[in-house]
């Protein structure tokens, strides 16, 4: 079966909730050990423990990704626990707002340093490894709003951040294809997640709902799948690609 992960080492950081979190239960169910790293310890280790109920093996580890000597210690940590890293899920982000004309540059510093530079160092450290190993299967999380600009707006910093998140993703996963390697990223649309209800986004919320062909959010169910695919054998041709699973909504 192309599509298990048996043997396999993986890692999802912001593992520690929302979509991070499903995707390390998806990829944990199809075989894979899985290393649940977060900002938030806690939640780390909250994650690394439903795993582990559910008879996966999974270790947490806290580290912020945008601190270049937190992802060396992750990935020291991964392979020297589990000698590999085969899958990379760079999925932790930031979504801050505010009006174009106000964004303060250390709003679009803090939303780069995490959601593109970050994505970025832990891709290069990952990819180290597998570059070494002949073998990686690195999937980002970028966002629908890479594609087109979520109404109403007021996410600049957030969508310039995804926009690169996809053009990072295209330019390793053709960089890299001939030794192995594989990078592509998932766009997910409006997820029901932490991220979206907070006091700033609640206000869009029903604006949002009425711009989905699909008629409801997404759920971070509607992505398990995709996750598990991008890190398996199975999607061996893909590479570079951004895999848009937004109800329609970039359509409308
Ligand atoms: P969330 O806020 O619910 O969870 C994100 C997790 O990442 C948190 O546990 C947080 O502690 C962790 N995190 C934040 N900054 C970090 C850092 N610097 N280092 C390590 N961990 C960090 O978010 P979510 O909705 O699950 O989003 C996950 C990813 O999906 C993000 O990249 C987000 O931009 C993207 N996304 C979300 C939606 C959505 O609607 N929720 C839509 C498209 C894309």
């Amino acid at each position: 079966d192309r599509m298990r992960l048996d043997e396999k080492v993986a890692y999802v950081t912001g593992g520690g909730q929302g979509i991070g979190r499903a995707f390390a239960h998806a990829l944990g169910e199809a075989g894979a050990k899985v290393a649940v790293v977060d900002l938030d310890q806690a939640r780390a280790e909250a994650v690394a423990q439903e795993l582990f109920i559910k008879g996966i093996s999974a270790i947490s580890i806290s580290a912020d990704i945008s601190k270049p000597a937190d992802v060396q210690r992750m990935i020291d940590t991964i392979v020297s626990k589990w000698g590999a890293i085969h899958i990379a899920c760079n999925n932790a982000g930031i979504n801050l707002n505010s009006a174009s004309e106000e964004t303060t540059l250390e709003e679009w510093d803090q939303t780069f340093d995490v959601n593109l530079r970050g994505t970025f160092i832990c891709c290069q450290a990952a990819g180290r490894v597998m570059l070494r190993q002949g073998y990686g299967k690195i999937i980002n999380t970028a966002s629908m709003a890479s594609l087109i600009v979520p109404h109403p707006q007021k996410q600049l910093s957030y969508n310039t951040s995804k926009a690169g998140v996809v053009k990072l993703t295209q330019t390793l996963g053709t960089e890299w294809i001939d030794r192995g390697v594989r990078v592509n990223c998932i766009s997910p649309g409006i997820v029901d997640t932490p991220l979206i209800h907070s006091e700033d986004l609640k206000p869009l919320l029903r604006r949002w709902l009425s711009d989905i062909p699909a008629g409801r959010l997404a759920q971070v169910t509607d992505l398990q799948a995709a996750v598990v695919y991008l890190a398996s054998d199975a999607s061996d041709y893909m590479t570079g690609h951004n895999l848009v699973i937004e109800g329609g909504q970039s359509l409308w």
